[in-house]
């Protein structure tokens, strides 16, 4: 017992002394790491209105080759994907070396409206703590932590920089896959991951994206919706009329506002035959990580205005649900007259936009087709069904996967306190690329803080959070080789 004791002890104090090392040397070069993440933010890369694309693409490649990783530029039909490795070639890596693939995007949102930007949104500037431009936080800055961080390892194990005897001293293989067209709903992406399974074969994936705790603790996010966005529409009569008719003629909106009172009631359930027959029950470990996040309900209802929340959904349930339980949400709801005053029509037409949200292991087809047999079901098989998406998959990498672990320490190291676990969040995105295509575990760790202002005016990253990541992803390296 002794002897395991003090074996531990000595792991530990190994693991303490690397981490300083790490942090120190973050603290003497991060003036040097800001200055070529600004220079990188100065290229512009809106890739809704090809602006810079090509460029920001031929940058990124540059800061990876000057580090040692070998890089590759690949066009897709729209923008290019960056990708690289650093390691040994697949093939000649030692036996039961890990390989970690590390995702990002170089593209940005457009920067409009420019005249709410303190300074311009493509001349980074430093202020009170934060680096403000485009991009700092969504998605550059966070990617460009995940580069520092390798460049922080190298240095640390006194590996020199760009050399090849320093990718071969690497305890893992890392590979980069970053993307052009994340901010224009990620058109490639999956084409790009089916057509290279091989080259992007990995034991896990981790990305930066989205912020940490609002008390300032890390996060992990391990999950992510799926999306299935539909609209009905309804059409009584070939054109509006006089709402004297309306005691002989169909109405629209009365027959959508009945239909969709057969799906959901009062209690929040979707009536739907078979709706929840796949939703994978959370597992034990995943519940107490939902009940440890920090929640206040009177400060929810606050934020939101809102009077009440929503039956059984107070307390720990208020996360409970936002992560485990899909939703059957109307985003938008038309018909007749919306203008001033009275109009008396009896509108012809009335539609209804939904999105539902899926959680694992729904499936946007399956859901879909639940919906169609639901309407012919209850006599609206006329009311058409459209469907102008494909949609998302949700994806949830197990709580228990020892990966999970890896990012866990990595992240407390780098902050000095435990992370805030979400097994999954109320957002949608496709993680399910990772987790289902490729068949690894995907964990995010936000390197952002919650004010980052992402798509909007004044962007902003905040150096804490910069330093902190790139220590957190040269922990990471460390703590994967171990697992
Ligand atoms: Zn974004």
């Amino acid at each position: 017992m002794a002897g395991s004791n003090s074996g531990l002890n000595s792991a530990n104090s190994a693991n303490s002394d690397f981490l300083s090392q790490v942090q120190a040397h973050v603290q003497a070069n991060k003036g040097r790491y800001l200055e070529e993440l600004k220079s990188f933010i100065r290229q512009p890369s809106i890739s809704t209105i090809d602006v810079g694309m090509g460029e920001a693409s031929q940058m990124l490649a540059a800061f990876m080759r000057r580090l040692g990783i070998r890089t590759t530029i690949y066009p897709t039909r729209r923008h290019p994907v960056v990708f690289g490795e650093i390691g040994p070639e697949d093939g000649a890596a030692p036996a039961g070396m890990r390989t970690l693939l590390v995702y990002g995007h170089y593209d940005v949102q457009p920067p409009e409206p420019l005249e709410k930007w303190v300074t311009p949104p493509f001349e980074p500037a430093v202020r009170d703590g934060k680096l403000y431009g485009r991009g700092t936080s969504d998605n550059k800055g966070q990617l460009f932590a995940h580069l520092k961080g390798l460049e922080s390892y190298l240095a640390v194990t006194g590996a020199e920089s760009g050399a090849a005897g320093a990718a071969a001293r690497l305890p893992i293989k890392i590979k980069y896959l970053f993307e052009g067209e994340e901010e224009t709903g990620s058109p490639n992406l999956r084409p790009f991951v089916l057509e290279h399974k091989e080259l992007l074969r990995a034991d896990a994936a981790i990305f930066s994206d989205s912020h940490y705790h609002e008390s300032g603790r890390p996060s992990l996010i391990l999950g992510l919706k799926g999306l299935l966005p539909l609209e009905l529409r309804a059409k009584e009569l070939a054109s509006d009329q006089h709402s004297m008719k309306a005691t002989v003629l169909p109405s629209a909106p009365w027959r959508l506002v009945t239909l969709l009172s057969t799906i959901k009631g009062e209690d929040g359930l979707v009536k739907i035959d078979g709706f929840y027959d796949t939703v994978r029950a959370p597992l034990p470990e995943e519940m107490e990580a939902a009940d440890r996040i920090p929640v206040n309900d009177t400060e929810i209802l606050k934020a939101h205005g809102a009077k009440h929340l929503l039956d059984n959904r107070f307390g720990r349930r208020y996360y409970h649900n936002m992560m485990f339980e899909p939703t059957f949400n109307i985003s938008g709801l038309v018909s007749g007259y919306t203008g001033k005053g009275t109009k008396t029509v009896l509108p012809a037409e009335a539609s209804v936009k939904i999105d539902i949200r899926l959680v694992p292991d729904m499936r946007p087809d399956d859901i879909h087709a639940k919906v169609v047999r639901h309407l012919e079901k209850h006599g609206y098989g006329d009311v058409e069904v459209a469907r102008a998406e494909l949609g998302l998959i949700p994806s949830r990498t197990p709580i228990t996967n020892p990966y999970v672990e890896v990012a866990r320490r990595a992240a407390a190291d780098a902050w000095g306190d435990e992370p805030v676990i979400f097994p999954s969040t109320g957002g949608a995105g496709p993680n399910y690329i990772f987790t289902d295509d490729l068949g690894v575990p995907c964990i995010v760790i936000p390197f952002a803080a919650s004010d980052q202002a992402n798509h909007a005016p004044n962007e902003s990253l905040v150096l804490d959070g910069f330093e902190k990541g790139i220590v957190a992803s040269a922990m990471v390296i460390k703590y994967m080789s171990e697992s």
